[in-house]
């Protein structure tokens, strides 16, 4: 049994790896019967109309019927195994009042029978089974190892399922590909918007795997090839950067800046110089380079470090490009298209002739990937890491991209696609009339005022957020500077880049939160390993205990606002008791008697608490009386109130936002401030979304801090609808027991109230 196990994980490995599922199933039930010592071993699947289960491998009965025979589901022991979905073991099955009998099978002469089901996610997909001729039965051991299987094959079944794998397609004959139905592929939110056009392809030319690493005695003539290519990178790079000059803001285009800094002789061109100069030829130098530095980026638990390796590897082609002289570029591009790639980077955006491009879809990456922030800012709908969408087949045909969503759809029916043309005429109508209220106040129609603010980080999005009309900063997430370093950044640094944001939002309010690391954060020079991170070493803790590194922070917050007329507001979070509060404010008070000390002339800073965990929603009225203001992180405190980690995708689905005891706790929050007359915030995504801010615009939250992207949304929602409207949803939703009635009752009431076109759309 043990070597069956060993034979599991080869099989599943060899999928991975060569993605022939059929194969795969072949060699499983060959395996199973061996290894059991039976007559019998076949594999049933859902039929694509899940109406039965198909033979679709089989090591005992007649091979032909593969994918003809179908068992629907409620015929016969394989159905009743799927509808009971347990296990069912039978010494002689001809016997049970369920048995069937299938001639064209050969499968008359059967007798023992054990049949497991095969589950993903709740969801029966296939029925494994074993017979055997002579009278027998299967024992425990037998049993328990075909579950053991079953469980594994789960994951492999739901993935050919997704991809459309035809192992898991009934055999229609003559059936053209163009006959083939719509797939939807999952993948993450890049960028939001629906999309559709025409696939386009994009791939590197060049191969690093396939460089021979070769001594060379001629190092001058290698060197100059290696200058001449990066000086050919060099000025595509600067191009492409002019190309978007007008269409992006400033801050986007100094990832292209970034960019040219990886050539540098201290970077990637001096690394690759030594190994010429130790006698590899340039093409060898540079694949080892490029090496190097990928192994080192995919160490890194920073998902948004990680993602530079994507950048390093990119530079890397586009050098061997030249050194190899192997140019390719497309000429002929579709009017309507979706650049798709294993891995899409900014330079291959470029080569597409402004205005024809509408979506965009890598294989690879995530919301943190640079193309993603790019599409986001030039507004085209991006969906990252479709990891099942098979790039290379799809050159030409029509793809529809959901960008809100994270969802490919591949041979959209007719159907789904003029429901998406009128979707996108919708939306642009929409963004026109969203961009008139720019200027004008997030105001209810009964005369309530809400803040909206901007979560500010990632790419420093400042020019963005202030076009959207944003408010305030409510979060600046300082740890993104700290991340991309090598070392913690100087007080010149930190203050030199917190300033640059407070200039331009003055005279507007600015929350910089103090380091936030741990968790999912880390930093290269500082790793924190632990066992249960969310629950170790994390946000305030990691700076209480080290001083030296807040102290320098404060100072620099402090510092930075000097001269200016916005409000400086420090914001501490994973505050979890108290004394946590207390022990920070002496620090900051003590930062602040230091910079006055030095002669600067600043006001104090106001200080305040993030509510992110649930003891602080139980103490949220000391803390509000304490602290000048208190914001809700409403990211971290539904993963701790839930008990879900917010980045693991096997339980994203019970991460809910509309989930009322998360509700409950909000509103709690905000009863506390109230009573202390201390300002209440939230700078969750739960704000930027259009029911998460009716609901808390009723219970009475100051302000509202998210996304630039959402802002404009939120604020029509708000000026459309009373606060006394909201106020009675709320007293409806706080009497729900499920998240599911909260999130229909919502929807239904905001499209009652003619705000349904802010709800993104659900497909069927
Ligand atoms: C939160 O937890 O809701 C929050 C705003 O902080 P972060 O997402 O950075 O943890
Ligand atoms: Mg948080």
């Amino acid at each position: 049994m043990d070597s069956m196990l060993k034979t599991l994980r080869k099989i599943v490995q060899h999928v991975a790896v060569h993605g022939d599922f059929a194969q795969a199933l072949r060699v499983l039930v060959t395996e199973v019967k061996q290894a059991i010592e039976t007559d019998v071993c076949s594999i049933y699947l859902l039929s694509e109309d899940k109406t039965g289960y198909l033979l679709a491998a089989t090591d005992g009965l007649n091979e032909e019927q593969i994918g003809a025979v179908s068992i629907s589901l409620d015929q016969g022991l394989v159905g009743l195994v799927g509808r009971r979905a347990e296990p069912i073991n039978l010494e002689a099955a001809a016997q049970h009042p369920n048995y069937f009998y299938l001639p064209e099978s050969g499968e008359e002469a059967f007798n023992a029978f054990l049949g497991v089901p095969i589950i993903h996610q709740r969801r029966v997909l296939g029925v494994l089974v074993v017979q055997q001729t002579a009278s027998r039965r299967f024992d425990e051991s037998e049993e328990a190892f075909l579950v053991t299987l079953a469980a594994q094959l789960a994951s492999l079944v739901a993935h050919a399922e997704a991809v459309g794998d035809n192992a898991i397609r009934p055999r229609v004959d003559g059936q053209s590909p163009q006959a083939l139905s719509e797939t939807c592929f999952k993948g993450v939110a890049g960028a939001p918007g629906i999309a559709f056009g025409q696939v386009v392809v994009v791939h590197p030319v060049a191969d690093l795997d396939a460089v021979p690493e070769r001594q060379t005695d001629n190092v001058t003539q290698e060197l100059l090839l290696l200058d001449r290519a990066l000086e050919s990178v060099r000025r595509d790079i600067r191009k492409i950067s002019e190309e978007f000059a007008s269409s992006l803001p400033k801050e986007e285009l100094a990832l292209f800046d970034a960019y040219l800094h990886m050539l540098d002789e201290n970077a990637l061109a001096g690394d690759i110089r030594n190994r010429i100069q130790r006698g590899q030829w340039a093409q060898g130098a540079l694949k080892q380079v490029i090496r190097e530095h990928l192994d080192r980026f995919e160490l890194m638990e920073d998902e948004y470090l990680r993602e530079r390796g994507a950048d390093v590897k990119d530079l890397g082609l586009r050098l061997l490009v030249y050194l190899q002289d192997i140019r390719e570029k497309k000429s002929q591009f579709p009017q309507e298209m979706i650049l798709v790639g294993d891995e899409v980077t900014p330079a291959m955006l470029t080569n597409v002739p402004p205005g024809r491009l509408r979506g965009i879809v890598s294989v690879q990456g995530s919301g943190s990937s640079h193309v993603a922030i790019l599409a986001r800012a030039m507004a085209i709908p991006a969906v990252m890491g479709a990891l099942d969408l098979p790039a290379y087949e799809i050159e030409g045909e029509t793809l529809l991209v959901d960008g809100h969503y994270g969802e490919v759809f591949r041979r959209p029916s007719q159907r789904r696609l003029a429901e998406s043309r009128e979707l996108i005429e919708q939306a642009r109508v929409f963004d026109e009339e969203l961009d008139e209220l720019k200027e004008l106040p997030c105001i209810t129609q009964d005369g309530w005022r809400v803040q909206l603010w901007v979560n500010i980080g990632l790419s420093g999005d400042i020019t963005r957020s202030l076009d959207r009309g944003a408010e305030g900063i409510g979060l600046f997430r300082t740890e993104i500077p700290f991340m991309s370093q090598d070392r913690f950044p100087t007080e010149a640094e930190q203050m030199a880049l917190y300033r640059e944001h407070m200039t331009a939002f003055e005279p507007r309010p600015v929350t910089m939160r103090t380091l936030d690391i741990g968790g999912d954060k880390s930093l290269s020079y500082f790793p924190i390993t632990e066992e249960n991170p969310f629950l170790g070493w994390r946000g305030i803790r990691v700076t209480l205990d080290h001083p030296e590194i807040f102290l320098v922070q404060v100072r620099a917050m402090i510092k930075a606002n000097e001269g200016l007329s916005g409000d400086l507001r420090i914001m501490l979070p994973m505050i979890s008791s108290p004394a946590e509060l207390l022990s920070a404010k002496v620090l900051i008070d003590q930062a602040y008697a230091e910079v006055l000390e030095e002669g600067a002339d600043v006001k104090p800073p106001q200080v305040g608490v993030m509510v992110e965990v649930p003891a602080a929603v139980y103490q949220a009225r000391l803390l509000a009386k304490q602290a000048d203001f208190l914001a809700v992180g409403s990211n971290d405190l539904t993963q701790y109130m839930l008990a879900v980690d917010r980045n693991n995708p096997r339980v994203a689905e019970l991460y809910q936002d509309l989930h009322p005891a998360v509700i409950t706790a909000l509103r709690e929050v905000a009863r506390a401030a109230h009573a202390e007359e201390t300002p209440i915030g939230i700078c969750g995504e739960f704000a930027g979304t259009p029911a998460g801010a009716v609901l808390l615009m009723a219970m009475g939250y100051h302000v509202l801090s998210m996304n630039a992207t959402h802002l404009p949304k939120v604020k029509w929602v708000i000026r459309n609808i009373k606060r006394s409207n909201a106020r009675r949803m709320l007293a409806k939703v706080l009497r729900m027991g499920y998240a599911a009635d909260v999130n229909q009752f919502m929807h239904q009431q905001l499209t009652e109230a003619g705000l349904g076109r802010v709800l993104p759309h659900h497909h069927d």
